[in-house]
């Protein structure tokens, strides 16, 4: 990130004999896992997650965190950022320590990211047997006290409720070694601006941080500074590009005609047993299509941020053991759901920003895997589809006979109407 003032450039010819440069050699020969240098337990359970080589993130961030440096990666969800930071924050605490004051802390901006990153520390972790707690706001306080009389090693936590939490028990921090800022630009969009910078006051100055952001934002840029010392950027260029499997079709329609194109899709051109996530623009958008596939009897279930924690629990349960095969959210809802196996995403409403529409269909296609991202655009979407294409640097083709990918065309109108009618 060598234009970013402050920040070091992991790839700067200057830097040839520094530890950076010494310590991506190895992967570059190996390529793997097993040329980082990870301790056997960790690697065990690398393998029993079944990655068998490391993403282009974690090739470039593993080694520097393990070396201790601090670090900010621009990553997005699916490009494997949470074992970015979960395989060195093993190697650092190694075993468990049942004694007062955890040593890692992970701060993440929803409850279901930070309930994600527990998955993976239990599953990733596997042999490594730390024990983690998580904090999060919405959950009963008297849990939480009594989880961090537990001791455990490493805390996940929505920033507001830790530092309630913290000044509750008056928690010093001053054991905490390891440091992680999960999706730092939503952390400052929800606006827990002000309770980071009181938690980075009481840690202390000798700690290990690591920062993961899709974008960097000036005042992101400025935290980091403040907060990190001597920090790596690590930047891949994810930011406006797709997975390279994905297909992108986009679907001319009239405004009236939304939910009927929404349904040809799902029952004409859409495989029943494939797993498929739809965008709407609002939680009251995502009721409406619940709704609607349900009198249709579409398998079908939903997640909206102000649905109650468990009900979203048991919906994200749902689409994930394959007991539906539609899941309907919104975009804050969708952070931090972690699903694998998706093949479709459906853009009920077009996103109005560029990168929205790239994190929301980089969901799928992941790791070799193919995919469709359809996108309904309406009449008053066109200008974002242009801007879309604009960022993405590719042309913008009207359907004509051959199918191709990244096409705009329309459904045929009798499948629109007998869908309408319905
Ligand atoms: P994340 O970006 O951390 O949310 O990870 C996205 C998905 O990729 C998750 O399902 C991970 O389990 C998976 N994943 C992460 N790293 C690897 C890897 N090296 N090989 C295969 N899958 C991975």
């Amino acid at each position: 990130m060598a234009n970013i003032p402050g920040f070091a450039d992991p790839d700067d010819e200057s830097r040839k004999d520094d530890i950076t440069e010494k310590k991506t050699k190895p992967s570059k020969k190996g390529g793997g896992f097993q040329s980082m240098g990870l301790s056997f337990d960790v690697l065990k359970g690398i393998t029993k997650r079944g990655y068998k080589i490391p993403t282009p993130i974690q090739r470039k961030t593993i080694p520097l965190a393990i070396e201790g440096r601090d670090v900010v990666a621009m990553a997005r969800t699916g490009s494997g950022k949470t074992a970015c930071f979960l395989i060195p924050l093993f190697e650092k605490l190694k075993l468990r320590i049942a004694k007062a004051g955890a040593r890692a802390l992970i701060l993440s901006p929803t409850r279901e990211l930070a309930l994600q990153t527990l998955k993976f520390i239990k599953e990733l972790g596997k042999f490594a047997s730390l024990k983690a707690a998580v904090i999060l706001g919405g959950d009963s306080m008297d849990d939480q006290f009594s989880a961090i009389h537990g001791n455990p090693d490493i805390i996940v936590a929505t920033p507001g409720r830790f530092l309630h939490v913290c000044i509750e028990m008056d928690l010093k921090l001053n054991s905490i070694e390891y440091v992680v800022f999960d999706e730092a630009d939503r952390l400052f969009e929800m606006g827990f601006g002000e309770q980071l910078n009181e938690i980075v006051n009481r840690l202390p100055d000798s700690r290990q941080t690591l920062l993961f952001s899709a974008t960097l934002p000036k005042m992101l840029v400025d935290f980091a500074k403040a907060g990190l010392s001597d920090p790596v950027l690590i930047r891949l260029d994810v930011e406006s590009k797709l997975p390279t499997e994905l297909q992108l079709y986009f679907i001319a329609i009239r405004h009236e005609e939304r939910l009927a194109a929404l349904l040809v899709l799902l029952k004409n051109c859409i495989d029943s047993k494939q797993q498929t996530v739809v965008f709407a623009a609002t939680k009251h958008h995502v009721e409406y299509l619940h709704c609607a596939l349900d009198q249709l009897n579409i398998s079908n279930t939903y997640i909206y941020s102000s649905l109650d924690p468990s009900a979203r629990k048991i919906n994200a349960a749902k689409f994930s053991q394959g007991k539906a095969s539609v899941l309907i959210v919104t975009d804050v809802a969708a952070r931090g759901i972690d699903i694998p196996q998706l093949d479709n995403v459906i853009n009920f409403n077009f996103p109005a920003k560029a990168k929205l529409f790239v994190h929301r269909v980089g969901r799928c296609a992941r790791a070799g895997r193919s995919g469709i991202a359809y996108s309904l655009v309406g009449p008053d979407e066109y200008a974002h589809l242009l801007d879309l294409h604009l960022f993405l640097g590719k042309p913008l083709t009207i359907v004509n006979s051959s199918n191709n990918d990244g096409i705009v065309g329309r459904i045929p109108q009798s499948l629109l109407e007998e869908q309408h009618e319905m």
